[in-house]
């Protein structure tokens, strides 16, 4: 996210990033708004949808529930409307956490494995947060010499997010999703407290019907695989077992 300018009358955020924007609330807590905004190759392709931060943010406020059930904290307290959550404040840690169970996306791209490859234990992988690098992959080494991490945060931050996929997939398999893989991003919370911060959700996850592999998430925006819109609405209603309006 990046700091916003002041203009006008209306409100403004205090960041705003590709597809949420980040209001104060109180002492504690930040408002944080989920747009229509989508985009992918580090915002190289862009669209508005409207609807799609709804669906959105509906997916995460189920699925941080379940995460945090299971015994992992998480900055979500409540939806403040169907787009707003209101979150703990946090200072988030640099880098981006991603677990993959089956092969799709970049791993397939750089390392050659077989799209749909199951692996035999999750792979737990961290990215640098810098859209101007393309988040590049990072080692403890590398992580300590930045100043973003170290090796006994970044242990701790693997356990936590292994917790996170048993609970996902715990919570998403009986309602016919796979989860191949997904990006998780933790902070400090005002006690010095290690939660996990920012969303999960369609635009975080890929999400695939367990039958036809089909995917239900940002990957039918990325490589146009696709009606967007109704593949968030899909997403919505098998993972909040709500109906669309
Ligand atoms: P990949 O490495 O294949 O691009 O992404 C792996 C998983 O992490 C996918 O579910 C993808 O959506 C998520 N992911 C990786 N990097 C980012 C990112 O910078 N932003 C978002 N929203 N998701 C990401």
């Amino acid at each position: 996210m990046s700091a916003a300018t002041s203009t006008g009358n209306a409100p403004q955020p205090l960041y705003s990033g590709k597809a949420k924007s980040l209001y104060p609330y109180d002492e504690k807590h930040y408002r944080m708004v989920f747009r229509d905004d989508l985009t992918a190759f580090d915002a190289v392709k862009k669209a508005t949808m409207k609807g799609k931060g709804f669906y959105n943010s509906q997916i995460a406020a189920t699925l941080l529930p379940v995460v945090e059930k299971a015994g992992v904290p998480t900055h979500f307290v409540k939806l403040l409307s169907d787009t707003e959550h209101l979150v703990r404040k946090v200072r988030i840690v640099r880098l981006e956490v991603l677990v993959r169970n089956i092969a799709a996306g970049s791993i397939v791209k750089n390392y050659g494995f077989a799209e749909g490859t199951v692996f035999k234990k999750p792979i737990v992988m961290f990215d640098l947060k810098e859209d101007k690098f393309h988040d590049p992959l990072l080692n403890e080494d590398i992580a300590e010499a930045l100043g973003v991490s170290n090796a006994d945060e970044m242990a701790r931050l693997r356990a936590m997010a292994l917790k996170v996929n048993t609970a996902l997939r715990g919570y998403l398999e009986p309602r016919g999703l796979l989860l191949p893989d997904f990006k998780l991003e933790f902070g400090y919370d005002l006690e010095g407290k290690l939660i996990l911060a920012d969303e999960i959700s369609a635009d975080t996850c890929r999400f695939w019907d367990a039958k036809s592999k089909r995917s239900l998430d940002k990957d039918v925006f990325r490589f146009d695989k696709g009606d967007v819109l109704a593949t968030y609405k899909e997403a919505f209603e098998r993972i909040t077992g709500k109906k669309a309006a």
